[in-house]
């Protein structure tokens, strides 16, 4: 029973929560969902582990009684772990943090050390350990990726017939199945499972050798999802589905994609914390100011009427890199254009930018790096957003795009087309320019069309205005998160 009725109480286990700390997409979500839930009135405690990184006096993160030093043992490891009792910075959400320093007191949230899977199961662990010893009785448990993804499995053992989570129902939301937490099945013992739990592993992987994280999520949920409607459909196919296509088939409608909201406290030009000069669908001449700015401050020397083409990325496979090698050279050796890149990863990528920025001196800058500030300011600076990915489960960046006024040129798949819908000149609707094909061809294309319509004052004005009329608030996003909680705990 949930204390409030129609509000069930939801337990977030989260490996990142932006602001405290941030790789992706998932963060953005952990504590937008939270801070949505909580200010509806439920009752969501998240779960999260205390890296080097966060700043816990400035949080005035203080012990939670009888969760200090508390033992885990997972195979033949002994760890000790604390929890900590905080609220999430901006909202009031209460936050626990798991600290246990010789797991997560490392350079990175994520490591590629042999005990990776460890890190996680013990975070799984012990937010569990933490619900039954402060007696929190959530009507669901939401789990998030690899990390994470054990927890079902455990509800299915002794601990989950524990009163505290006699009637938890779960829910996995996959943000990105390129990751899958394998390990050695030799290191089976690290989950501790009781002797007669056993037969919950996957039995295939096992005798394969390995043991697959995410795998037993999808298994094991009560319900799945993930994060936009299309990439639900995708991830059931083998081109996406990254091995794991027939289990989620498997589950029918247990699967379901609910689109990303935007946090538009953080991302509206409006009223933008990282910006000298606001403007919004009305303003538009801030924009312009903004982008000069933006020229002199990245020593770009192209004409402010150049249109810019902005990037903010992971740099890696999945992000589409590839089909700028061939298009980018190509469409600003014959046009005018410039290009304002942001990221960080794999080394060709990098270089592939760095080279890019001394083939078109003054006509290309390029920061190796994450910096939330310039990401902020080449959303609000560019004319075109380029986001040609391989897979895109949701996407975030297509979607400030949009509230900015600047035009996402994207590839139709997962959450990009979900949330971009490519503009038909002849009755002015649409909102950017989508292309199909994985290709550098379509991209080609994609830039010389979006090039085109730039060159069109009233079009590019429409577009403009259409897209930054568009509604991605977490608002909305949260409503569904709800509906889905409901049906499933019958709160
Ligand atoms: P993913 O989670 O696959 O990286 P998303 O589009 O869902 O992709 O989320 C990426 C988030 O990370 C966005 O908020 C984006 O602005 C931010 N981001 C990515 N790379 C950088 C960077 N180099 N500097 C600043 N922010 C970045």
């Amino acid at each position: 029973m949930s204390a409030s009725p129609g509000k069930p109480a939801v337990c977030l286990l989260a490996s990142e929560v932006a602001p405290l700390s941030k790789t992706g997409g998932l963060a953005d979500v952990a504590g937008a969902l939270a801070k949505y839930l909580h200010a509806g009135g439920h009752d969501v405690r998240l779960f999260t582990p205390l890296y080097a990184s966060i700043d816990r006096a400035a949080l005035g993160a203080r012990p939670v009684a009888g969760l200090t030093d508390v033992p885990l043992v997972l195979g033949q490891q002994r760890y000790e772990f604390s929890v900590l009792g905080a609220t999430l910075p901006g909202a009031a959400v209460p936050v626990y943090l798991i600290d246990c320093p010789a797991l997560y007191a490392r350079a990175s949230l994520y490591t590629a050390d042999p005990d990776e899977h460890l890190r996680f199961i013990a975070f799984t662990r012990a937010a569990l350990t933490a619900c039954q010893q402060t007696g929190f009785r959530p009507d669901i448990l939401h789990c998030n990726d690899w990390h994470t993804a054990f927890a079902p499995l455990y509800l299915r053992t002794g601990l989950g017939r524990d009163g505290v989570f006699a009637a938890t129902r779960t829910v996995l939301t996959i943000h990105n199945i390129g990751y899958q937490g394998i390990f050695p099945a030799a290191e089976v013992a690290d989950l501790a499972l009781p002797p007669a739990d056993a037969y919950l592993l996957h039995q295939a992987d096992l005798a394969a050798g390995r043991i697959n994280a995410l795998r037993h999520g999808i298994l094991y949920a009560d319900a799945i999802t993930t994060v936009s409607p299309t990439h639900a459909h995708e991830i059931c196919t083998p081109e996406y589905g990254m091995g794991l296509e027939a289990d989620l088939r498997a589950r029918g409608a247990a699967l379901s994609g609910i689109l990303n909201g935007v946090d538009y406290d953080e991302w509206d030009p409006r009223r933008d914390r990282f910006l000298p000069v606001h403007y919004g669908p009305q303003r538009l001449a801030g924009k312009a100011e903004l982008k000069r700015r933006f020229l002199a401050r990245t020593r770009l020397t192209t004409a402010p009427e150049v249109p810019l083409a902005g990037i903010v990325s992971r740099l890696a496979a999945q992000k589409g890199i590839e089909l700028m090698f061939e298009a980018l050279p190509k469409v600003l050796a014959a046009r005018p254009l410039a290009v304002a890149a942001l990221g960080s990863g794999e080394a060709k990528y990098e270089q592939f930018f760095a080279g890019l920025v001394s083939a078109f001196p003054g006509r290309v800058s390029f920061e190796a790096g994450y910096d939330e500030a310039q990401s902020h300011w080449i959303e609000a600076a560019s004319d075109l957003f380029l986001m040609p990915s391989r897979y895109e489960p949701c996407g975030l960046n297509q979607m400030y795009s949009l509230r900015y006024g600047t035009v996402p040129v994207v590839r139709r798949t997962g959450g990009l087309a979900d949330s971009v819908e490519h503009y038909d000149a002849a009755s002015g609707r649409g909102t950017g320019v989508v292309f199909n094909d994985f290709d550098g061809p379509a991209l080609e294309w994609a830039l010389d069309t979006a090039l085109d319509l730039n060159a069109q004052p009233a079009q590019w004005a429409q577009l403009q205005r259409n897209g930054m009329s568009q509604d991605f608030s977490w608002e909305r996003r949260t409503g569904e998160y709800v509906a889905l909680y409901r049906r499933l705990s019958g709160a």
